[in-house]
């Protein structure tokens, strides 16, 4: 996207009065129910300590890690696939819903399947496809995209919701919630009844036992994982931790980061598919590790970026994102860690300018339950993007580098600006001081912004003046 595209769509955003008071709404209500969450905590500072350590112990280990996970899967019982990128998480996909015949697929929220673009793969092979979270399930009724990771549905009202629904299951016209949870879970029974395929995500798989763990508050990632005979799990390989006292220290921070919640409502772990005395499960069980450039990712600078947890925290807390929302990013991971991760995953040309949208205030890194250094992330991407662009700014920052390192070169351009401000400024004549907008008026940073045009010479040639006139002509100040 380019900076053009993404001011556009910002402003797009900020001109929806309607969007801005929902995100606003719910974004400020998590984060005072998280910092509520994390205070009763006997030492949250400690445990998030312990949970980076975890992520980043882990992903130093990765290779391992993902070789004793894979193991242990397939001696559970399940078969373990790998896909280098999202087309051939797809084809993978789509193999083995035609080797199941599937024709009904049950979806829990997974932003990995958004990534992929799963549902679209799935609906060309001819199987039926229904999101079974109710934020998710919105946003497919209404052929929209979630626009935050954790709360789809962050950027409608309940008026919105009510109207997609009658609109799209002509049910009657209610905005009481508990009325529409009704009709939503009695559509989506029908179809959890009749599914023969689930698609779910993984927050965490644990390497040493080959199990995964799936935390929801609907309890529909349970019914996609228990009904049909055949369960997908998609995963990023990043999403592997070592050991289930491990899994203890995340889910302590996941739902508390999110919601403030102590834990999941529903959390669910799948060890292997099902076995002839368990009650239910499903009878095939496939995983699917998926890259789609997070090696890449692994092997740069940028490592730490795969220790997200994907919780929401930092976008709830962004400044920005509250006053945008998710769209705006036009990604599937909008906010501060999508503005890392859409750039990292997609390469440089698409979506660096993303690390733009951020004030570098640091909320995000303080919210973070994982202690990602969001912000300093955020200015690698925007370096990583200078390096990129036009030659000739690229000599020119170069050029100011060298003149900010030598003090007469930086005197010199100081005095060469002084004179412009003051040739080009002349507030007097013009009554207007903005001269910056004079030299580029199309530049929206200079629209913004202004530099004062100096009274009397700069601080060096003023200072260098009263030290002349204290008698000071050649010793030190
Ligand atoms: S970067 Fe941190 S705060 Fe943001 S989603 Fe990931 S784990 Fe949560």
């Amino acid at each position: 996207m380019s900076l053009a595209t993404l001011r556009k769509r910002i402003g797009a955003a900020i001109a929806d009065p309607r969007l801005i008071a929902a995100v606003q709404g719910a974004t400020r209500k998590k984060v005072g129910q998280r910092l509520e969450g994390m205070k009763v905590l006997r030492d949250g500072e400690a445990l998030r300590d312990l949970a980076a350590d975890v992520k980043r112990h882990t992903l130093d280990h990765l290779p391992e890690y993902l070789e004793q996970f894979t193991g242990n899967v397939r001696r559970l019982g399940g078969e373990v696939h790998f896909a280098a990128d999202a087309a051939a998480a797809r084809t993978v996909i789509q193999q083995i819903a035609r080797q199941h015949d599937a024709s009904l697929c049950v979806k829990a929220k997974s932003m990995t399947t958004e990534e992929v673009h799963l549902n679209g793969a799935l609906e060309d092979i001819g199987v039926e496809v229904w999101e079974t979270d109710l934020g998710e399930f919105i946003v497919q009724l209404d052929k929209d995209r979630p626009s935050h990771i954790i709360t789809p549905i962050i950027h409608k009202t309940r008026q919105q919701v009510a109207e997609t629904m009658a609109r799209e299951l002509g049910c009657e016209l209610t905005d009481d919630p508990q009325a529409l949870t009704d009709i939503a879970r009695r559509f989506l029974r029908d179809k959890f009844r009749r599914a023969d395929l689930g698609v779910v995500g993984v927050n965490f798989a644990i390497a040493e036992n080959g199990a995964f763990c799936l935390v929801t508050n609907e309890g529909n990632a349970r019914m996609c994982m228990s009904r049909p005979r055949t369960l997908i799990a998609l995963m990023g390989i990043e999403k592997v931790i070592p050991r289930m006292r491990d899994l203890s220290v995340l889910l302590k921070l996941v739902a508390r980061a999110t919601t403030g919640q102590p834990l999941g409502i529903y959390t669910s772990l799948i060890h292997g598919p099902r076995r002839a005395d368990d009650p239910d499960g499903p009878e095939n069980l496939h995983i699917v590790l998926l890259d789609n450039g997070r090696s890449g990712i692994w092997a740069s600078e940028f490592r730490e970026v795969l220790a997200c947890i994907r919780c929401g925290a930092c976008l709830n807390a962004c400044p920005v994102y509250q006053n945008i929302g998710g769209h705006a990013y036009d990604s599937v991971y909008p906010g501060p860690i999508g503005s890392l991760v859409t750039p990292l995953l997609a390469g440089m040309r698409h979506g660096s300018e993303l690390a733009r949208a951020s004030s570098l205030c640091g909320a995000c890194r303080d919210a973070c339950p994982v202690k990602i250094d969001i912000p300093n992330l955020l200015v690698k991407v925007r370096a990583a993007n200078v390096q990129r662009q036009s030659l000739a700014k690229r000599i020119g920052m170069r050029f100011w580098r060298w003149a900010m390192l030598m003090p007469p070169a930086y005197g010199l351009g100081q005095r060469g600006l002084a004179w412009l401000a003051r040739w080009r400024g002349r507030p007097s004549e013009r009554g207007d001081r903005r001269w910056l907008t004079q030299l580029g008026p199309n530049n929206p940073w200079m629209l913004q912004r202004d530099l004062p045009v100096p009274n009397d010479g700069s601080f060096r040639q003023r200072w260098a003046r009263l030290r002349w006139d204290a008698g000071d002509r050649g010793g030190h100040a």
